[in-house]
């Protein structure tokens, strides 16, 4: 039994939003399908357990689910009992058959059936909106649909019940406690199988299990922190390999580097914005006094203490103060000391973002345009605070290390370095062999200018038409979406797809006409005039966390030969002298090109020497033995792939580098 199918009980935080008609309107034929299979399932439970209780039974991303109580618990040890009772269902080809009830009506049918979360779910459909019955067969239920005609529509075998869950009722722990039946249906079993094996898969490729099992990274919530990961040795492989990527790629696009402290004063991040509005994901502040600030606030501490004593003196003596000094007046004193002394020193901040600092990079020396554009870029470590139950591996995390950089250009620039970004994304999908990915656009809405998006009509207007253009012209693959941009500007989000079909969030492209202002920044132009810079953020690799959390999943762990932690191993037949002679030269020779090669010169069988390096994923083996000596060559072995044949020493060395060089997929 895999862990899928064990009992889990999570609890539903947040409660599903109830549809409106109109997106009912959208709903996909799979959803529909799915939809109506929930109501499939509440049939075949209530014919199974007779005293159960319904809640609500929504389509899901991978599914459907419905909410129950009743006394019996569900274990998976049900579910072929409840799949069974459901085909007899879609084989009774029972009809959905809709009917319009006055609130009354439906209010008197559950009060009669006991059915209490479907008399409190009544109240959630607004007056007006139709109450409307879907019956199949004996079945009623509460449903503004919309589902398929028929339950024969649900073919038999694309259905499968997939895990139990608790839930409270609407998501709330003060109410009572559900149980959860998650299940999925596809248009036939065909369908249902691919799906289960692709599960199967993502579950192989999970990034925590190859990251545990290959010594990638490790987690120490004790001594650490919960989310804030430790790279080892062959994890920093990839860590390393894929900054050096970035660093070339960039040093020739004409980025330049820069280097960033991970914290700031209070003063940055009221400046950009993220306090207050963005407090929740920073970690709180530390409170820093320096030397003379803390000398000065021992000064005050102690005019503070005497004060005190004088006030205390005062409220006992009998005869008038004759300095005129009056205990109100000391007391006020007192008062104005205490918050001269919290004014003292500064608050300073772990970093959730690099903007602020490469911003205040910018204006550290006067820029003219001749200076532009100026990029920017930085491997900068980041703090966010995440819920520990929003912790996934190194998927997310409160640690992260963002491939980053800002570009500060004219208006007139701005169009040919969004399409160079644009082409350095590509660049990237095509090493990583992703030929699925998608670009979302995320626009303003002009009715929320001032609120939600900065109040800059003409340059929201003009940007968005340069980044669409910038689009069309490249060719790429996109989608637009309104009302979702930054604060500050257009945004685009770019989707991955894994091998396994699994879609990824990674990296983003933002464009800021906001920020740089706030900080003041300017350009002298042509005209001699002081100008503000529009800035780029990009982060095409995303974090170094969640880009490898998802190269893991993409290869497996099978990483090519450039990005292999170990990418080399010698191995002899045996252990004669000479063999192990021939195998350090190898080796020496790999090394020395700075190829992470190890040797395996043991008196083990070479069977298991062979099966330890599949085990460890090394991507290239080269296998000696007297003959190979001998002759001068090696036999190549793939990991994965078996023997590739023999090569002359010389040549193999040299297919090696080569592929290392060029990075080949
Ligand atoms: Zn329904
Ligand atoms: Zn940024």
């Amino acid at each position: 039994m895999n862990d899928e199918q064990q009992p889990q009980f999570e609890s539903a935080k947040s409660e599903v939003q109830r549809k409106t008609l109109d997106q009912r309107e959208q709903m996909t034929e799979l959803m529909r399908l799915r939809h109506s299979c929930a109501h499939i399932l509440a049939t075949a439970v209530l014919r199974l357990w007779p005293d159960a209780l319904l809640d609500i039974g929504p389509p899901t991303e991978e599914g459907f689910y419905y909410d129950f109580e009743l006394k019996h618990r569900f274990t998976p040890d049900d579910f072929p009992k409840i799949e069974e009772e459901m085909r007899k269902i879609t084989k009774e080809n029972q009809v959905f058959e809709k009917s319009i009830q006055t609130r009354a009506e439906a209010l008197a049918y559950f009060e009669s059936k006991g059915q209490t979360f479907k008399v409190q779910r009544m109240g959630d459909i607004p007056e007006g909106e139709p109450i409307s019955f879907f019956k199949n067969g004996e079945f009623v239920d509460l449903c503004a649909g919309p589902h398929v005609m028929r339950t024969g529509n649900v073919k038999p075998g694309g259905i499968k019940i997939l895990k139990v869950a608790s839930a409270y009722f609407r998501g709330n722990e003060k109410n009572p406690q559900l149980q959860r039946l998650y299940g999925t249906a596809f248009k036939n079993k065909e369908e249902l199988d691919n799906w289960l094996l692709m599960q199967e898969e993502a579950r192989k490729r999970d990034h925590r299990k190859i990251g545990t099992e290959m010594g990638l990274f490790a987690m120490d919530p004790e001594y650490v922190g919960p989310g804030l990961p430790l790279w080892l040795p062959k994890g920093t492989v990839l860590v390393e390999e894929l900054e050096r990527l970035a660093k070339e790629t960039e040093f020739q696009a004409g980025y330049v580097r820069v280097k960033t402290p991970h914290l700031a004063k209070e003063k940055m991040y009221k400046t950009s914005g993220h306090l207050p509005y963005y407090a929740e994901s920073m970690f709180p502040p530390m409170e820093m006094l320096e030397e003379d600030e803390r000398k000065k606030r021992d000064a005050l501490m102690e005019r503070r203490a005497d004060l005190i004593q004088l006030a205390e003196g005062m409220g006992k003596a009998i005869a008038p103060n004759p300095s005129g000094y009056t205990e109100e007046q000391v007391r006020h004193d007192i008062q104005k000391l205490e918050t001269e002394i919290t004014l003292l020193g500064g608050r300073y901040y772990l970093k959730a973002m690099n903007c602020p600092h490469h911003h205040r990079i910018f204006a550290a020396e006067p820029r003219s345009y001749r200076d532009l554009p100026l990029r920017l870029a930085e491997y900068g470590t980041c703090y966010r605070y995440e819920q520990s139950g929003e912790l996934f591996g190194v998927m997310r995390v409160r640690s992260m290390n963002m491939n980053d950089a800002h570009i500060y250009c004219t208006a007139e620039q701005f169009a040919e370095e969004f399409r160079a970004v644009n082409e350095m994304y590509l660049k990237y999908f095509k090493i990583f062999g992703l030929d699925r990915y998608q670009m979302r656009f995320s626009t303003h809405d002009p009715a929320r200018l001032g609120q939600k998006f900065v109040n800059e009509p003409e340059l929201w207007k003009k940007t968005e038409d340069m980044v669409r253009q910038v689009l069309i012209e490249s060719g790429i693959n996109y989608v637009e979406v309104a009302n979702e941009a930054a604060f500050y500007g257009p945004k685009i989000d770019v989707q991955v797809w894994s091998a396994i079909g699994r879609e990824f969030t990674i990296a983003t492209n933002q464009v800021d006409f906001a920020v740089p202002a706030r900080f003041g920044l300017t350009y002298r132009d042509r005209d001699n005039t002081e100008k503000t810079p529009l800035c780029i953020h990009r982060a095409p690799l995303g974090t170094h966390e969640r880009f490898i959390g998802f190269l893991i999943e993409h290869y497996a762990g099978n990483f090519p030969l450039w990005l292999a932690p170990e990418q080399v191993r010698v191995l002899t037949l045996n252990d004669e002298a000479p063999l192990v002679e021939y195998a350090k030269s190898i080796t020496a020779e790999l090394r020395a090109q700075f190829v992470r090669v190890e040797g395996d010169w043991s008196a083990n069988p070479v069977k298991a020497k062979i099966a330890d390096a599949e085990t460890s994923k090394v991507h290239t083996m080269l296998v000696v033995g007297q003959r190979d000596l001998e002759a001068g060559v090696v036999s190549v072995r793939l990991h994965g792939k078996g023997n590739v044949g023999a090569k002359p020493r010389g040549e193999a060395i040299a297919d090696l580098l080569a592929s290392i060089r060029e990075r080949r997929a």
